[in-house]
Order: structure tokens, then sequence, then C-alpha cells
């Protein structure tokens, strides 16, 4: 769980500082934005029309309702006339985005239209309608200035509004950190650059230039889920085939691959079940992933793997590959075997509490056959072809070893 969530800080601090630094720059009239501001009123609008094209394109039907949400708040920001008039309270209109986005990102529905994206639309429209009944009220605005310490005051904010803002960040982080996904992400930093502008009452500059980075960020989230998804392997997590021949176009003159295979997997899955042979896999693919030198390691298919070594030599790349490979010969995997588990929870509660029968310890070894590309070995596919026949060796060698 901490390296998750270290994970996570060292995940949004890069956009979030890089945003402050804009931010700073601005705000000390290092840059004179106030002769684009004609041309900056339109940016956020132009950006977010992009980023709606990039996500309907995408299938990120969530990303295109929040996106329709904080146009509208641009608009409400900037005062475009139509919107001047309808006197929205900026606590409750704050308060609205904030529920606006945590909903929808923890809505995981991917469809756009339909009943589900009538659903958001008319929760948007809810949202509107109830920012304009009480735009007004006294009892709404003797609610949100209720003080539960006396006398504390926070910038723009009141202290139901922080409270109410750190539950928001809290719960996006935490959306982030049990499925992670760069629009999550985003998201957490669009909600906490919202809370912080609040909390200091930023003017209409500094708006513009933040609705800006809001549409780009929304852009690159989308399109790097898209890429994630195409590029990675869903069992493993790791870079699938696709990627492996993508990195193949830019890989030098000199390289090592290394094809790595799991021995009698085959009997393994008969004697235990495909489910338990894919928490092997995935188990082997953490291992595989740990190598070190240098290498690279992609899910070539089924259960086959390939590690590929830019500008190294066989006899450099050897050592890292060896101990990859032992450390998944010693390593005592503890496997949930499901099919013990009986349907009816009642039983399954009982008999798990009685004694744990529902985990076993499993061993597997691997294969590995390594090449590197040199002299008449010119193409990738021939240097795939030789790893090829060399883990070919190491099966015929016994198993569980390395051959070239
Ligand atoms: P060896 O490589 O040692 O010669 O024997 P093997 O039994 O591993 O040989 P082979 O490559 O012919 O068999 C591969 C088996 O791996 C076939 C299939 O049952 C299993 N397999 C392939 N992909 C998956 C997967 O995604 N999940 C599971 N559970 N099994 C898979
Ligand atoms: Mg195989
Ligand atoms: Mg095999």
């Amino acid at each position: 769980m901490n390296y998750l969530v270290s994970n996570f800080i060292k995940a949004v601090s890069v956009p979030v500082i890089l945003i402050f630094a804009l931010f700073l720059i601005v705000q000390n009239g290092m840059l004179d934005l106030t002769v684009w501001q004609e041309l900056l009123t339109q940016t956020p609008m132009l950006l977010f029309i992009g980023a709606i094209v990039v996500a309907l394109r995408f299938k990120q039907s969530r990303v295109i309702y929040i996106l329709l949400f904080l146009l509208l708040s641009w608009a409400l920001f900037v005062e475009i006339d139509h919107f001047k008039y309808l006197n929205f309270s900026p606590s409750l209109w704050f308060l609205s985005q904030l529920f606006i986005l945590v909903l929808f990102t923890f809505d995981q529905n991917k469809t756009i239209w339909g009943r589900h994206g009538l659903i958001r639309a008319l929760i948007i429209l809810a949202v509107i309608l109830v920012n304009y009944r009480f735009n007004q009220s006294i009892t709404l605005h003797q609610f949100l200035n209720t003080e539960f310490i006396a006398d504390l005051h926070l910038g723009g904010m009141t202290q139901i509004e922080l409270v109410l803002s750190v539950l928001a960040l809290l719960m996006l982080a935490v959306k982030h950190i049990l499925s992670p996904s760069k629009t999550v992400l985003n998201t957490w930093v669009i909600a906490f650059f919202l809370v912080y502008f609040k909390l200091i009452d930023a003017e209409v500059l500094t708006h513009l230039i933040a609705f800006s980075v809001f549409g780009l960020l929304l852009i690159q989230g989308v399109l790097t889920d898209s890429y994630q998804m195409a590029f990675s392997d869903e069992l493993t997590g790791l870079s699938a085939r696709r990627a492996l021949l993508q990195s193949s176009i830019s890989l030098g003159k000199k390289y090592t691959i290394a094809m790595l295979d799991v021995d009698h997997f085959k009997k393994f899955n008969d004697t235990y079940g495909h489910d338990v042979g894919d928490q092997v896999l995935k188990l082997v693919a953490s291992k595989i992933n740990e190598i070190k030198g240098g290498g690279k390691a992609y899910r070539y298919g089924g259960e086959e793997f390939t590690i590929v070594f830019p500008n190294k030599s066989v006899n450099y790349a050897i050592p890292y590959l060896e101990q990859v490979r032992e450390s998944i010969a010693i390593y005592a995997m503890t496997i949930r075997d499901n099919n013990e588990r009986p349907d009816d929870s009642k039983t399954g509660k009982s008999q798990r509490s009685k004694n744990d029968t529902s985990s076993k310890v499993v061993n597997v070894t691997i294969s590995i056959g390594v090449a590197e590309r040199e002299g008449d070995l010119k193409d990738f596919d021939q240097v795939m072809k030789q790893a090829d026949e060399a883990l070919y060796r190491a099966k015929q060698a016994g198993r569980n070893c390395l051959a070239e």
C-alpha cells in the first residue's frame, strides 16, 4: 500500500509542479498575458472541443461528461453574458464541480449514449437546476458558512468547503490507487487546482490558463490510457507483442534478444486448472519484469516472454537472464485455488475460517534462448528466430536452463 501511495504522489507531482510554475510566472508578471486575453478566452473552448472529439473517438465516455461540465464552469467563470445573469453561488458551483468530477470518475460505464448516457446528462441537468434554485438561498449560505472551529479563515474557502474538498481529493486518490489510469490522475490534478484557485480566490486570467491546461490534461489522459490499453498485456501488465514490434523499429545496430518459455506449462494447466495457470503467469511475469541490466520485458504471447537488451551483447545479458531464471525456479508461489472454494458462500466462509485449504504452494521453471544481432544477422525477425531456436535447444537440454 505504501508503494501505491508513493507511486501516486510521484505521478501527480510532475503536473502539479509544472502548473504551479506556470501559475507563478503569470502571477509575478514575468509573462504578460493581458495582451493575449482576447485570444485566451477562446482557448479553453477550443481545447475542450478537441478533447471531446478525442474522448468520443476513444470511447472514454466519462471524460466527455466531465468535459461538458467543465466547459460550463469555464463559461460561468469568464462571465459570458448568458451565464452572468444566472447568478450562481460560487460556493455551490465549486462544490458541484467536485461532486461531478468524483461521481463521473467512479462511473465505470463506457457507453456514451443510451440509458446510461441519459442518466449522466440528467445528473448534470439536476446539478444545474439545484444551482439555479438555491443560488440566493440564505439557508444554504448559512450552512456553507457553518464554523466547526471559530474564526478560522481559509482564504476564499469556508470550513465546510475545505472539508468537502479534502474528501473529494481523497476519493479521487483512492480511485487512482485502486485502478490506476492517466485520466483519473489528471482528474485529480484538475480537482486539486480547482480547490487551490478557490482557496486563493483566483482571478479570471488564472482561470483561463487553468482551464486551457485542464483541456490539455484530459486530452493527454485519454490518449495515454488508450495507448496503454493497446500496447500492454491485460493479464500480466507487461508490454504486449505489439509494443515489442513497435520498439523493434528503433532498435540500433546492436542488441540482444531473449525468448523465455515456461516449462511443461500444459501439464501445469491440466493439473491445477486454467485459472491457477493464469495466476502463475502473472507471478512469472512480475519476476521477469524485475530484469536488471537494461533489459525490457514483453509478453510475447501465451506462456512465452521476450526480453530485449538494446546496445548489449549476449555475454553482457546472460548473467541478468540467469538471475531471472533462478529467481523463478526458487520462487514458491502461493496460489489461491478458486476451484476448491464451494459456491455456497456460507459453507465457504466456515471452511475458510477453519483451515485455509484454498491456497497452495507451487513451483515452475522457465527455459531461455538468447541471440544477438551481429554480422549477417541483420533483421529483427532473424534474431528472434535464432533466439527461438536457442530456446528449443534449452528445452532439449533438460529445461530450467539457458542456451545461446
Ligand atoms: P515446454 O514449453 O516445456 O516444452 O512445455 P509446455 O507444456 O509449456 O509447451 P507448450 O508451449 O506447447 O504449451 C503451452 C501451454 O501454455 C498451452 C496452454 O495450455 C498454456 N497457455 C498458453 N497461454 C496461456 C494463458 O494465457 N493462460 C494459461 N493458463 N495457460 C496458457
Ligand atoms: Mg510455449
Ligand atoms: Mg512452455
